[in-house]
């Protein structure tokens, strides 16, 4: 999918077409590069980006881990996103700000190296998808916690991801599942992972994960629905007898899984509180549940 005709460039939207970037870079070599993805939603009152600061946070957050100073401010990228989404009339899409060390140079010695900043957008459907995925517990570990801070979002990182997402689709399944290094149930390559069992809602708790925004929303959403939930360390075992697993992100929003490989097979078709769930983020999302307005900055 090719992104839309204007980028943010540095402090300016420019064509895509016409925007030179050096191909070899620090940011390619070594995955020195931050990243993060936002939903713009359409609204009855125009295009609104879904809980920006937060993701703006998490943006400063891995910059700042991989050593980078941003030379912009957080109002100034908020203003940048919002002017991307315009520049390209969207009313509904998916934003992605990058940062990453752009000088033509080699080796590992980031410090002093030139930053350059960009955003994207895509034109992205409101429409929730509703194909159900089947996972694939890997062979390959999650990234251990004490190699890596895996709250920041650094593109070095998604290396283990993509190979456990050949692994997964070797087997003829969509999206890998990993485990952490002690064993337990951590997350997908770009999303994070959720089991319903007697009307609880259950999460892997933070450590071997990305935190992901989605997935504060949804317990969020859950306390606000009067549903119970628990973040706990969950083994493959506690997927057998599961009664929903969805999984969550910006991308995917919340997406059900259908089958996980030797593990947990959809008993029912039937996904009551996955469905509550998911109604009431689209409420939100598109604005029309006043509760939550104040995820929404209208662009
Ligand atoms: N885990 C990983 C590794 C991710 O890259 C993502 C996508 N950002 C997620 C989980 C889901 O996070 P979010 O809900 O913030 O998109």
């Amino acid at each position: 999918m090719k992104p839309s005709a204007y980028i943010w460039k540095d402090g300016y939207i420019a064509p895509l077409a016409k925007s030179s970037l050096a191909s070899f870079h620090q940011g390619l070599n070594y995955g020195a590069c931050v990243y993060d993805g936002i939903r713009c939603y359409n609204t009855k009152r125009g295009p609104a980006m879904f809980r920006v600061d937060p993701h703006i946070d998490r943006f400063y957050y891995s910059a700042q881990t991989l050593g980078m100073s941003l030379h912009f401010t957080r109002a100034q990228m908020r203003k940048a996103i919002c002017n991307v989404i315009r520049a390209n009339k969207l009313r509904s899409g998916y934003v992605r700000p990058m940062a990453f060390y752009s000088e033509s140079k080699m080796g590992i010695n980031v410090l002093g190296s030139k930053i350059t900043v960009l955003i994207f957008a895509w034109k992205w459907n409101d429409n929730p998808v509703t194909q159900n995925i089947s996972l694939k517990i890997v062979r390959l570990r999650r990234l251990d916690p004490r190699t890596v801070d895996l709250r920041a979002k650094i593109s070095g990182y998604y290396a283990n991801g993509l190979l456990g997402f050949l692994e997964a689709k070797k087997s003829g399944c969509d999206l890998p599942l990993f485990l952490d290094t002690d064993g337990c149930i951590a997350e997908s390559a770009i999303s994070n992972i959720f089991i319903v069992k007697k009307g609880v809602l259950i999460t892997p708790k933070t450590g071997a994960i990305l935190p992901g925004i989605t997935r504060d929303s949804v317990l969020v959403i859950a306390k606000h629905l009067a549903i119970p939930t628990r973040q706990s360390r969950l083994k493959p075992d506690d997927l057998k007898n599961a009664d929903e697993i969805f999984l969550t992100g910006t991308g995917i929003q919340l997406q059900k899984v259908s089958s996980i490989k030797n593990n947990f097979n959809a008993k029912e078709t039937q996904t009551p509180l996955t469905d509550r769930i998911r109604a009431a983020y689209e409420r939100i999302a598109h604005g029309e549940d006043a509760s939550h307005r104040h995820w929404l900055l209208r662009v």
